[in-house]
């Protein structure tokens, strides 16, 4: 068991200035986890936090499916990914399969940001 957690970090382009803002508001409690994302989404949260955020490629070059097999392998505790529901998004499987792959490994992932709000601010989850 890791000490510390890890949490992933992905958006869809019309919500990068959205999980931007969320990780400025909550930079104190990020600061205490391991950060991931796929690549665009890090490197703005990098650039407006200062922390450290792992980058894996970019969603739609397969970062979403890199992060997918990091929940298989148990090494994400949480994911928040807010997706873009009105739009098309060209790797809309590899959404899927993220999606999908969280739910089997009982992964909790967040897909707005009330549902990030109310995990990252979780006494279970900031414990467990
Ligand atoms: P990006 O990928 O952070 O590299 O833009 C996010 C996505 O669209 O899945």
């Amino acid at each position: 068991m890791k000490d510390v957690k890890t949490i992933a970090l992905i958006a869809h382009d019309s919500k990068k200035q959205e999980i931007v803002e969320w990780a400025l508001k909550n930079k104190a409690t990020l600061k205490n986890y391991e950060l991931c994302g796929t690549g665009t989404t890090s490197k703005r949260i990098s650039e407006a936090t200062g922390l450290s955020v792992k980058g894996f490629l970019s969603g739609p070059l397969g970062g979403d499916q890199q992060i997918g097999a990091k929940v298989a392998e148990g090494d994400i505790d949480l994911v928040v990914f807010l997706c873009d529901p009105l739009s098309a998004q060209p790797h809309d499987p590899d959404v899927k399969a993220l999606l999908r792959i969280a739910n089997v490994y009982n992964v909790p992932i967040a897909t707005n940001l009330a549902t990030a709000d109310f995990v990252i601010s979780s006494p279970s989850f900031m414990k467990g």
